[in-house]
């Protein structure tokens, strides 16, 4: 077989290394990609695909992309989930002996993406490493682009999966056994989109993790991190910090603290709740509008919206801490001129935290140091504001603020006002700043005033009148005279090229001048660069002091965004206290009111504690507002433990541990679950891990299956949960079966309200009052009428609920345990008939009519979920029939 050609031989061997990665190889003005790579990037950027002779008969499968537009391109990749490594030219081409040197200068993968066009500005881009050993999971968390490295750990896979929620990473990096723990790693990689790779085991090497770890921060013993404890965390930290280095090819410099945390800082939300309390994107549309981070976010800086989102994701639940951030936000809506000027010098802040990163990376051009410069010019006035604010949180991010007046100046003196992106065509240095730099810059003007002048004098010599000097990049400067003065060139000019109509010449002063012309260019040129890096490098050494600045300037942000809010929304400070007494006075839904024109939103009051009102059992009609008033009690008290007002006329608040949703039906197809067995798997999950302390919103529980389940799922969850042994957490539980209010009185703790309609004759108005007591209707034919079902439907819908009505139907239920159970708790064995399933129409199901039903499914016309309700809904009848 043929050999490969030299530039081939070199590409293989660096392909070798980064099997797992698509190569960027540097090819003149292109980087390159070769077979498979080719193949993979030729669809997915949609670019045409080439083949290159490589020494062999076939032609290599080739494809590639202009260096000078290569971030578009990478984004793209690296957003479909690819590694990708750039191999660069490390030497000049120029002064190679053979193949010229190549080198994979950096890594790029979905979680060490530096790019800013490839971020949202408003969130941060975590990369997440989780190490599973035996039982336990070590987690280490950072944001390249901003600093932030976090590590905890975790002892069960539901916390984890909490975590990994919390922290959207778009990329994990884990061990061999966490791969395969069984954890769904494929429903991480579809539903969620974070990309997941397994790393080799060689990273998880504990001493070579604390190794990493203690030469990053330069300390001698893991104590000095205040992680020695954590011996899975060590781990994940420091694997994380190595793949970082072998990513990134130089030292991770802006991760300048490693911020161990437990997760018991922080109220729990499992997934479902955080989309069904739609926190930071609305359920089905996945958009910021409409979320409740929208509606508080008036952030003017990027750094601030991220915190204000991470506040959001991670209310907290110690009293003294989220009373230290409603002070802040209180002293800032009743000060609000000081708070809008803040707001004002907060605008032309940018991104402090994300320049900082660049800076240390070496990526920032001249004019990010601009833009560094304008936002460092605001610091002074902000801190100086802050110095009139009295509440200790401001008074804390105050102290912390740093003016930096001495990088500002730096920049101010050094830099130009509007320098050039580039680095290396000079033009970033300001007068003055450098004497070497002007008197090279004096040169390059001065030789256009000394051109000028030699092209008069020759004119003058020689009487060629129209005599010009001239530049090419190729012969440099020359004099150009037309044909018709050629015969009065002087014998000391030096042809260099004949054109059809002119000769061009140069003479000794004119290699002269032009020597000094571009050797002061040059040499003006390299020393700018020069200076520019070490300037750069200046305040790349001040890191700590500005990400310490940055995060104050974040936080200043936040609370002048919710203060804004609270006031703008008339939201009001919530009392806090830990007995349990959630007690709101004219509760609205912040996103719903936001949504509604004209102060159309109807308040209510929520009554919830750890004694007599512990259990609300909410009745009303569909469409009446159950779900909005459900919600609305969750997120106020949400509100309040991220340190925001909110939305009701007064509200005491007994903090949570948990919040937990179990709202709508939802199907699960992509995980292969009927909806029935969604909302049953949350049900579960919500009966093992509530504790007292948690507030429970269950919507609609047990209308996935027949009448008779469901009803009999729902009450025995209502007695378990209201039963103080058992849970006792506070709940609020909306319901279409009107049997369950007879559970008031019966069992303590659980009280009935309803929402209020009112009849015209044969329609329905809703009024969206809570009031106490259980409704007595389900009005479900006046909803449908109201939704737009044909009259016949409605007619015959109306027609058979008096029949069934007047027919008084009794329920048989066989003599079993579960009758007797029933019968023992007082349950009533008459029901109202209109909510039975069509089951209980009939007297008896024979097993025939089951299978003549299945004879007649057409198979080839069914959808998965389809075919799964048929089989339970078949299978019922069997099981019911008597
Ligand atoms: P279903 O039982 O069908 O789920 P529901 O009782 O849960 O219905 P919601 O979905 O909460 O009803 O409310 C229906 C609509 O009514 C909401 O989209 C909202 O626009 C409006 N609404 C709810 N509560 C209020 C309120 N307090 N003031 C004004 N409008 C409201």
């Amino acid at each position: 077989m043929a050999q490969l050609t030299p530039m081939m031989q070199q590409y293989m061997k660096t392909k070798e290394q980064y099997a797992d990665c698509i190569l960027f190889y540097r090819l003149g003005d292109f980087y390159e990609m070769f077979f498979d790579d080719a193949l993979t990037a030729s669809k997915e950027l949609e670019i045409t695909l080439t083949g290159k002779d490589c020494g062999q008969e076939e032609r290599a499968p080739m494809c590639g992309v202009p260096y000078h537009a290569v971030d578009a391109y990478l984004n793209k990749l690296v957003s479909k989930g690819y590694k990708v490594a750039i191999c660069e030219q490390v030497e000049d081409p120029k002064q190679a002996k053979g193949i010229v040197k190549r080198e994979v200068i950096r890594v790029v993968t979905p979680g060490t993406n530096l790019n800013a066009q490839a971020l949202d500005e408003t969130r941060n881009n975590y990369l997440m490493c989780i190490v599973y050993l035996i039982d336990r999971y070590g987690v280490s968390i950072a944001d390249i682009t901003t600093g932030e490295y976090l590590v905890t750990e975790l002892d069960n896979e539901r916390r984890l999966l909490d975590e990994i929620m919390k922290f959207s990473p778009s990329e994990i990096i884990c061990n061999h056994s966490f791969y395969v723990s069984g954890v769904d790693i494929e429903d991480m990689k579809d539903r969620l989109g974070i990309c997941v790779y397994a790393l080799d085991s060689w990273y998880f090497d504990d001493a070579m993790c604390a190794r990493v770890l203690m030469e990053h921060f330069g300390v001698s013993a893991l104590e000095g991190l205040g992680i020695a404890d954590y011996g899975s965390g060590v781990i994940a930290s420091g694997a994380l910090l190595k793949y970082l280095m072998e990513t990134q090819k130089t030292s991770i410099s802006n991760l300048t603290r490693l911020q161990p945390y437990s997760i018991g800082k922080y109220m729990i939300l499992d997934s479902s709740t955080r989309r069904n309390l739609e926190l930071t994107e609305t359920l089905r549309e996945k958009n910021k509008k409409g979320s409740l981070l929208w509606v508080l976010d008036k952030t003017k800086t990027a750094m601030g919206a991220r915190l204000l989102r991470r506040f959001v994701e991670q209310p907290l639940i110690d009293k003294t801490e989220i009373q230290k951030r409603l002070d802040a936000v209180g002293e800032l809506k009743e000060n609000a001129i000081t708070r809008e000027e803040l707001r004002e010098y907060l605008s032309p802040v940018y991104d402090l935290e994300r320049l900082i990163s660049r800076i240390s990376y070496q990526s920032a051009n001249p004019r990010d140091l601009v833009a560094f410069k304008i936002s460092l010019s605001m610091l002074p006035h902000i801190k100086y504001l802050m110095k009139s604010l009295e509440s200790p949180a401001l008074q804390e991010l105050e102290a912390q603020m740093d003016e930096l007046s001495d990088l500002h100046q730096l920049i101010e003196e050094a830099i130009v006002e509007e320098p050039p992106i580039g680095i290396r065509d000079g033009g970033i240095i300001r007068e003055g700043f450098h004497e070497e730099v002007d008197r090279l810059r004096n040169a390059k003007s001065e030789g256009k005033t000394w051109l000028a002048q030699l092209e008069a004098r020759e004119r003058e010599k020689t009487g060629i009148r129209n005599m010009k000097i001239k530049y090419n990049k190729v012969f440099g400067y020359y004099l150009e005279v037309t044909n018709s003065y050629k015969d009065q060139v002087p014998e000391y000019y030096t042809r260099k090229q004949t054109l059809a109509n002119a000769e061009r010449y140069i003479t000794p002063e004119l290699k002269e001048l032009e020597d000094m012309i571009l050797g002061a260019e040059d040499k003006l040129f390299s020393l700018e660069y020069g200076l520019y890096i070490e300037i750069r490098n200046r305040i790349a050494q001040e890191i700590v002091r500005i990400q310490e600045t940055a995060k104050a300037v974040a936080g200043i942000d936040v609370f002048a965004s919710l203060a804004l809010v609270a006031e703008r929304n008339n939201y009001t400070k919530p009392s806090l206290n830990e007995k349990g007494i959630i007690d709101i006075k004219n509760g609205r839904h912040p996103v719903v009111e936001q949504m509604l024109s004209n102060d159309m939103f109807i308040a209510n009051d929520t009554y919830l504690d750890n004694a007599k009102s512990r259990v609300s059992i909410i009745t009303g009609p569909n469409m009446a507002g159950k779900s909005t008033y459900m919600r609305q009690s969750a997120l106020i008290v949400l509100m309040a433990q991220i340190g925001s007002f909110v939305p009701a006329s007064a509200a005491r608040i007994g903090l949570v541990d948990r919040i937990f949703t179990r709202v709508g039906a939802s199907d699960d197809l992509a995980s292969g679950q009927s909806t029935f067995m969604v909302e049953m798997t949350e049900v579960a999950n919500i009966l093992r891990n509530a504790t007292r302390n948690s507030l429970l919103i269950l919507d609609e529980i047990g209308r996935g299956t027949s009448t008779f389940d469901g009803l009999s799922i729902a009450w025995a969850v209502v007695e378990h949960i209201s039963n103080t042994k058992l849970l006792g957490a506070k709940t609020l539980f909306a319901t279409h079966y009107h049997e369950l209010t007879e559970l008031e009185g019966k069992l303590t703790g659980v009280n009935n309200y309803c929402i209020a309609v009112k009849e015209k004759g044969d329609d329905i108005v809703f009024l969206r009052k809570i009031i106490k007591g259980g409704a007595d209707k389900s009005y479900g034919i006046q909803v449908a009428k109201l939704a737009g079902v044909p009259e016949s439907v409605i007619e015959r819908a109306k027609e058979l609920a008096e029949e069934l009505t007047n027919a008084d139907i009794t329920v048989r239920v066989q003599e079993t345990g579960n009758d007797a159970h029933r019968a023992k708790r007082g349950r009533p064995r008459k029901y109202d008939p209109v909510d039975l399933d069509q089951m209980s129409l009939f007297d008896t199901v024979s097993d025939s009519d089951v299978l003549r039903e299945l004879e007649e499914i057409d198979v080839s016309n069914l959808t998965p979920i389809d075919a799964l309700n048929t089989i339970y809904r078949l299978q019922n009848k069997l099981k019911n029939r008597w």
